[in-house]
């Protein structure tokens, strides 16, 4: 069966129900093992569109990922009233309608247990076997200061607990390169990270960087400290450079600045004129993906995660650099 349903052209074989998809959605662990292209395989990060335009254009770029064939695309969660309802609700059309793997973020942030537990049973509801367990930073400023939900968690340690008491989910959790903005050193930070994935995570998605220093040593601390833990996939998350105000203020919201090399290689591309040169910081950010991401697979990375902001074109001209025979076309964006 072949159906168009105004969000694109889905492929013919739609499954029937969302309680068929789950019966037979593969993992994220599943699906790296699995994965049958040439190299490495990838996967996208989506962000929760605003609005209608942002809607069209976010199943724009689905419909340009779904013809890459990417391990899993993951949709983040924003806590609050109709925004969750719509991550909620695109998520599981990302199961029901795509023949993507969706991962839906689930952020503890804002909500007591008993809302989280209903969020869980919404997304397996709708065919979503696959939960990045966060907890999420408070709203409004992310360096802020954190308050529990008084009827919720405090950690994503807890949270991972109770996805996987609450049936046959598969659960992921963040790391941290360079450790998170609230641990007081690497090693609360790596002691941390190994509790979440012994309360039964089975990889981690890392925050993104741009120094693929950080990532390795990240991997020989868990390693070091736990080895059967370290043994999981730590899939490093890249962000192609487009905009250097984009990535300035991504940067600013973890609390970091860019490296010193990069951001040289950045200004060097911005020119000196009153407006910064956009195409060559841009030619130069995919330029730099490029060169993290070939050695992030020399290094053996399980995956490269692509922080996308709901486009399609930047994410295939570093995958093209890499080799990877993508089609992505027509692109527009
Ligand atoms: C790949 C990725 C995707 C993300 N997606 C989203 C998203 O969709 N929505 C969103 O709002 N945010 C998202 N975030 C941001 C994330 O929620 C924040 O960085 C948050 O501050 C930390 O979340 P966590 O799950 O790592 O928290 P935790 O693992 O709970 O850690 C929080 C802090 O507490 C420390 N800690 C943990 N356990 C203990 C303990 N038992 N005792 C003492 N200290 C402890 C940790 O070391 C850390 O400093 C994402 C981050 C990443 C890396």
């Amino acid at each position: 069966m072949d159906f168009d349903n105004g969000r694109g052209r889905s492929t013919p074989d739609r499954p029937a129900s969302a309680r068929q998809i789950v019966s037979r959605t593969p993992s994220v662990v599943q699906s790296l093992r699995t994965h049958s292209g040439s190299g490495v395989p990838f996967s996208v990060e989506f962000n929760p569109p605003r609005d209608a335009a942002g809607e069209a254009r976010l199943w724009r770029a689905v419909r340009q990922f779904e013809r890459m064939h990417p391990a899993f695309v993951s949709m983040t969660y924003g806590a609050g009233g109709s925004t969750s309802d719509r991550t909620v609700r695109i998520t599981g059309e990302l199961a029901t309608e795509t023949t993507l793997l969706p991962v839906a973020h689930l952020t503890a942030v804002g909500h007591s247990i008993a809302e989280l537990r209903s969020l869980v049973g919404s997304y397996a509801d709708s065919g979503i076997r696959n939960l990045l367990v966060l907890r999420g930073d408070p709203p409004g400023d992310p360096l802020g200061e954190w308050h529990k939900h008084p009827s919720g968690v405090e950690y994503a340690e807890e949270l991972v607990r109770i996805v996987r008491d609450l049936g046959d989910f598969h659960v992921g959790v963040a790391s941290f390169p360079q450790g998170h903005h609230r641990s007081p050193d690497l090693d609360h930070d790596t002691l941390h990270l190994a509790a979440k994935l012994r309360a039964g995570a089975e990889y981690s998605i890392t925050q993104m960087f741009f120094d693929v220093e950080h990532y390795l040593r990240l991997r020989d601390r868990v390693v070091a400290m736990d080895p059967i833990e370290g043994a999981k996939p730590i899939i490093p998350e890249l962000m192609p450079i487009t905009s250097l105000r984009t990535v300035q203020r991504a940067e600013e919201l973890c609390g970091r600045t860019l490296p010193k090399s990069v951001m040289t290689r950045l200004e060097k591309a911005a020119g000196t004129a009153p407006e910064e040169d956009r195409a060559a910081v841009r030619a130069e950010g995919i330029q730099i993906a490029t060169e993290m991401a070939q050695r992030l697979i020399d290094e053996g990375a399980p995956c490269l995660h692509f922080i996308t902001l709901n486009f399609a074109k930047a994410t295939s001209e570093v995958l093209t650099n890499l080799g990877y025979g993508v089609t992505a076309a027509p692109i527009s964006a």
